[in-house]
């Protein structure tokens, strides 16, 4: 296992011209699906300082002064003698991700730099096939280390971090579309995360066709049609001759809004809204992963059972979909989230009392996770409300 790490940070410093004589890999430090991220010292960086300054690094990618301060900065820092390493991490897009994939992704880091708790992309290169990303590598701790040990402040700044970083994504109009743990860096002694791998995201209103979610409600009911045509007798039929719809469905199982399992053509930045919830749902909840479905239709399941059955029928309706369940779990009104949390921390809800502040991070849970994508608040609201406001105490 260990060797065969090793012979692919070969492979890969051996695959670009002059790489060894810029970074110094030094380890593995995340494997998905799309790509394999490796630390590395960058050896032509010169800097005093070990952390890299989010604010500055931001500053630096925005477009450049007038005045250009890196000669003096570089010339400066190699006349002293110590020196610190900088860090960044390099990114090897998977040979097999489309090259519009690549672009996409690439681009949009672009459009981001400067974006306050947005991972700044350092720079990028091709040879052939094989893309490479770099970018400033952020110290953070693994979600599940210490999400169970947080406080209702440790939650609110967390997310304070995030959704930072998710209305200045959103004011770009785009879709991250994959916001999970793993894609946020937070780094719990200094409390800042970034946001990272925007491989999946995209530009609001790019390839999308209307859905009657955006149309008004008498018009919406009369476009209504079965998600399952019964035939005369009431039963199924055996073949659907309607067209399939069609949707983005991109992103993470247990992270997905309704309105993406309800193949809602019209989807919005508040699918990350929604992803939002999830996470703090687990953190309140300490149950990581909180939803665990293996698809779409168990995703589904899984909420109704929460929501219950009434408001998930209204939910589907609002895409155009019927829901219909004769799932015996599935009750009509569900449960609230204040009794999943008491149970779920081992609480009882008749001895057991919600503190204030874990009420207000619940208000802003609901808020969070309103299944209609409409009336669910938005990042920028999200920074406005009296929970996220406890983050700037
Ligand atoms: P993927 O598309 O494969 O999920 P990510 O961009 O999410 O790629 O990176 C995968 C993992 O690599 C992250 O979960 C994180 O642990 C690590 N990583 C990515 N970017 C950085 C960074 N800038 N600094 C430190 N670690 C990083
Ligand atoms: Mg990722």
């Amino acid at each position: 296992e260990n060797s065969h790490i090793q012979q692919d940070m070969e492979r890969l410093q051996n695959c670009f011209a002059g790489f060894r004589q810029k970074y110094r890999l030094i380890k593995r430090i995340g494997e998905g699906t799309f790509s394999t991220v490796y630390k590395a010292e960058d050896l032509l960086y010169d800097s005093y300082d070990n952390s890299w300054d989010l604010d500055k690094e931001a500053e630096k990618w925005s477009p450049p002064p007038l005045k250009n301060n890196t000669q003096d900065y570089h010339s400066q820092s190699q006349s002293h003698r110590r020196r610190k390493p900088k860090y960044v991490a390099v990114k090897k897009i998977y040979v097999t991700s489309s090259p519009s994939r690549i672009l996409n992704e690439l681009e949009l880091l672009h459009d981001l730099r400067g974006c306050k708790s947005v991972c700044p992309l350092i720079t990028a290169f091709r040879w052939t096939d094989q893309v490479v990303a770099v970018l400033p590598y952020f110290r953070h701790a693994d979600f599940r280390d210490y999400f169970r040990d947080m406080t209702v402040p440790d939650m609110a700044i967390y997310l304070r971090s995030l959704f930072t970083a998710l209305a200045s994504v959103h004011a770009h109009n785009i879709l991250h579309r994959d916001i999970k743990p793993t894609n946020f860096l937070y780094d719990p002694s200094s409390r800042r995360g970034v946001l990272v791998d925007f491989g999946l995201a995209e530009r609001e209103g790019y390839d999308c066709k209307p859905c009657v979610c955006h149309d008004d409600p008498s018009i919406r009911k009369a476009k209504l049609r079965p998600l399952v045509n019964r035939d005369e007798k009431g039963g199924y039929p055996r073949e659907d001759t309607r067209p399939s719809r069609r949707a983005n469905r991109a992103g993470t199982r247990g992270f997905r809004a309704p309105e993406v399992l309800f193949k809602c053509t019209e989807q919005t930045t508040k699918i990350d809204v929604w992803s939002v919830g999830v996470i703090l749902l687990t953190i309140l909840s300490r149950r990581f992963p909180f939803f665990n479905s293996a698809d779409d239709v168990e995703a589904m399941i899984e909420i109704a059972t929460i929501f219950g059955r009434q408001r998930m029928q209204a939910a589907a309706l609002l895409h155009g979909c019927m829901l219909e369940t004769s799932i015996p779990t599935i009750g009509k009104s569900g449960f609230s989230f204040e009794g999943i949390i008491l149970w779920s921390t081992s609480r009882s809800e008749t001895k057991d009392k919600i503190a204030e502040d874990e009420k207000l991070a619940i208000q802003f849970l609901k808020r969070c996770m309103e299944l209609d994508p409409s009336r669910r608040i938005s990042a920028e609201e999200a920074l406005q409300h009296e929970f996220l406001q406890m983050g700037l105490e």
